[in-house]
């Protein structure tokens, strides 16, 4: 096979969409068929299971329910109020948690109801650098957060790629924020909430863990829990965690009361309750003994891979990995992040180019790219497979520098071919 196979609509799965919008209808098979054509490397993307995605789709859609369980300001809440106390009380179980509010429509909203709970306009926060592997919510420049709020920020060490923890504790005590993040979106590391906490007691700030990419590794037991070191834990759900698109919010209790009126009244209206019952099913499924090992094989592989790309001269930021995710340096291959992105889309391997810490380059245009392995783990390869893996890479980014279109052709072909014996969850294409 050199050619992925031609998509076909996905008429049978979707039986009334295709007929009342077959061009809309089309769309989605295709986007099934590549889903399950390629091999997705993107760290924040997963593949949820078939009953987390029904339960997104609904007809728990059709309700309003501004409030919470008991407290609604609307009417006929007998089985919403049901739903969303079950997806609390799962998370609870889950992380270990006083509090949990599953009500923010996503990661960011999340972070910024954090914002409303604790902070006033103009007040000092203080997160790592977007470029050091950071998020743009926690009070970077162009960002809400970072326009109305005074954002400082924090980043790693040139030499080793870690969090610099002498610069944050002096930059926290001169500062003086209100809030702290830790957590980001290209942290190959564990984060070290403890020596977070210490310094946030310190400096009399609030401690946020945005946990959003490694919440299904904590969950399963692959990374240490925030949990008894964070006044505040902010979460999407939809990464590792491996459900819906939504977020969460964990506290302990004495700022339950702040986080709730922040996510509603203070910032949002009604919660979407079908993703307030996807988020239930997938808190359900990350409970379960199965889940620990998925967690722990998705680390098992991202260090797998992360030593066969070592093996293949490969420049990683930190030099590996303790978790879900790689971020590499592709200076030293001399081919710039985004080409190398773009061409290796082309093979049917589906990264994103990213900044590498101290980048001299343009964030639009950056020398790194970002890999994971939560999406190949969800469909069963193991770290047999790695080695294939970052063989591919290495063929993809030579041809990316050659433009070598056949090479990449032929990788696509090969990738179709294994990720055809590795069904993706959730996805019935065939
Ligand atoms: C993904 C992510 C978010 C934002 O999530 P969205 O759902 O995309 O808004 C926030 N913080 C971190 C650390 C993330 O990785």
């Amino acid at each position: 096979m050199t050619q992925p196979p031609a998509h076909q609509p996905a008429a049978h799965q979707h039986p009334a969409l295709a007929a009342a919008d077959p061009e809309l209808a089309a769309l989605v098979g295709a986007e099934e068929r590549l889903q399950a054509d390629t091999l997705r490397l993107i760290p924040s993307e997963n593949y949820v299971s078939a009953a987390v995605l029904e339960a997104s789709g609904t007809v728990l859609q059709n309700k309003y329910s501004e409030g919470y369980p008991g407290r609604r300001y609307y009417e006929g809440q007998q089985n919403i109020d049901q739903v969303e106390r079950l997806a609390v009380a799962r998370a609870k179980a889950l992380f270990g948690t006083d509090h949990a509010n599953v009500q923010p429509y996503s990661g960011s909203p999340a972070n910024l109801a954090v914002y409303l709970a604790f902070a006033e306009p103009g007040d000092t926060v203080m997160g790592m650098a977007l470029p050091m592997g950071g998020h743009l919510t926690h009070g970077w420049g162009v960002s809400a957060t970072g326009r109305w709020f005074r954002g400082v920020q924090y980043g790693v060490r040139e030499d080793t790629g870690l969090v610099d923890f002498d610069a944050v504790r002096e930059l926290a005590l001169k500062e003086r924020p209100k809030l702290i993040f830790c957590g980001g979106t290209a942290l190959p590391r564990t984060i070290d909430f403890a020596a977070f906490a210490e310094i946030a007691r310190e400096a009399g700030a609030v401690l946020v863990a945005d946990i959003a990419h490694i919440a299904g590794l904590i969950a399963g037991g692959a990374h240490p829990s925030p949990v008894p070191h964070a006044d505040v834990i902010s979460t999407t759900t939809h990464k590792t965690l491996r459900g819906p698109r939504g977020a969460m919010l964990l506290a302990r209790e004495e700022h339950a009361k702040a986080i709730d009126k922040a996510v509603f009244p203070g910032l949002q209206g009604g919660p979407h309750n079908q993703t307030t019952a996807a988020i239930a099913v997938a808190l359900h499924e990350a409970a379960q003994p199965s889940f620990r090992d998925y967690a722990h094989a998705v680390v098992a592989n991202a260090r797998a891979l992360a030593d066969a790309l070592l093996a293949r001269g490969f420049d990683l930021v930190s030099g590996g990995t303790d978790n879900h995710l790689i971020l590499m340096d592709l200076t030293p291959k001399n081919v710039p992040g985004k080409i190398a992105a773009k061409a290796l889309d082309r093979a049917g391997i589906v990264v994103n180019y990213n900044t590498v810490p101290y980048d001299p380059r343009k964030p639009f245009d950056p020398s790194g790219i970002r890999i994971g392995t939560p999406s190949l783990t969800s469909r069963g390869l193991t770290t047999a497979h790695m080695d294939t893996v970052a063989e591919w890479i290495d063929r993809g980014v030579r041809a990316a520098g050659a433009g070598d279109e056949d090479a990449l052709l032929k990788i696509r072909g090969e990738v179709g071919e294994l990720m055809g014996a590795f069904p993706a969850p959730g996805l019935t294409a065939t």
